[in-house]
């Protein structure tokens, strides 16, 4: 059988007679002295003057302009009775300094069916302090080597830049998903390419993969023992990047064939310069090939004539009219100079792009 709530609690405090107790007191005597928020009178916020992350407990975390940080720092330091309901905070910090707020808040909740409103001041005072993440960056501190190299070539300025361009796109997303030690505290130009000393051998990873799958070519990591500290052996990781030997837009010689390469990735795809035919190959299966020329520096000559499948050219060197074979892909008109390939085969036209 079940009995019906009991009418016949007594206050202790006033002693009205009531059906439930909050804290041992009639709803009432509760309401009469419960304080809904309370905030301590003066805070502290670290701040990383370089980056501007915070700390918290000891932490360097989020990034934010300084009055994110202050209002931050007042909402994890704000208590609010457990018992509220529909709480809403307004915080409204006002810079007396660049090192001092003043902070008005106000906070509105719900507590057993009632509406509370109550109004509190506090002071954060801003402490900037070089962060575990800036202070490495300063020290030159890294945990891994990445080395920037290129298969029997130097690699150029543009794919140095690319490279660098991918591993600063990579080093932001790690970063946004809080790695901290996702940063270059330097780099090395060097004759055969580009040496980048990054903070975290996870971060180098990260870069290596994302450049091999843009640019193609491989990569490997090996590690070497640079000492102890705090009785662990301290590693250094090398990654040995390797781009591809040849890029989109060189023409070589593949056993006897001559190739414009398109694309070199996983695969390596590209057009025969002689009968316009589609070529892929695995990276391996083009070992052994050699560079004829870069698009970019073939020698430009006149084409005085296009008849059916054949183009009149002028031999760039000799200056004598040859009949060059017409590429598959080709648009220019008589009259224009067009992109010449000279090969064991004699000079061959190249297609367009
Ligand atoms: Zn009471
Ligand atoms: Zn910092």
């Amino acid at each position: 059988m079940v009995s019906e709530p009991m009418n016949n609690i007594v206050c202790p405090k006033c002693g009205k007679s009531t059906t439930k107790l909050f804290h041992g007191r009639c709803k009432e005597c509760f309401l009469e002295n419960f304080t809904l928020a309370e905030i301590a009178p003066v805070m502290h916020a670290k701040l990383c003057p370089t980056c501007g992350a915070r700390n918290v407990k000891n932490k360097w975390v989020d990034h934010g302009s300084l009055e994110e940080i202050v209002i931050r720092t007042v909402e994890d330091a704000l208590f609010v009775h457990e018992m509220a309901e529909d709480i809403e905070v307004y915080i409204e910090p006002r810079a007396q300094t660049p090192y001092l707020y003043k902070v008005h808040i106000e906070v509105d909740a719900l507590l057993l069916d009632e509406m509370f409103h109550q109004e509190l001041k506090t002071e954060v005072r801003v402490i900037r302090e070089s962060c575990d993440m800036c202070s490495r960056i300063s020290g030159g501190y890294f945990e891994a080597i990445l080395q920037i190299r290129a298969t029997n070539r130097i690699p150029s300025d543009e794919e140095k830049q690319e490279c660098i361009n991918i591993a600063g796109s990579v080093l932001e997303r790690l970063i946004n998903k809080g790695d901290r030690l996702a940063f270059i505290s330097s780099s090395l130009e060097l004759k055969e390419g580009t040496d980048l000393y990054v903070g975290s051998s996870n971060a180098a990873r990260h870069i290596c993969k994302e450049i091999t799958s843009h640019l193609g070519g491989s990569f490997s990591e090996s590690a070497s023992l640079q000492g102890m500290k705090d009785g662990k052996d301290i590693y250094r990781i090398t990654f040995s990047l390797r781009l591809p030997e040849f890029m989109p837009q060189d023409i070589i010689d593949h056993k006897g064939r001559i190739i414009e390469i398109r694309k070199f990735s996983k695969n390596v795809t590209g057009i025969d310069v002689e009968t316009g035919a589609r070529f892929t190959a695995t990276p391996e299966e083009i070992n052994g090939a050699t560079l004829i020329a870069k698009r970019k520096d073939l020698p430009k000559t006149m084409l005085v004539a296009i008849e059916n499948e054949d183009l009149m050219v002028l031999d760039p060197d000799t200056y004598e009219t040859v009949t060059v074979r017409k590429p598959v892909m080709f648009s220019a008109d008589p009259g224009t100079e067009i992109p010449v390939v000279k090969t064991e085969k004699g000079l061959l036209a190249i297609a367009d792009l």
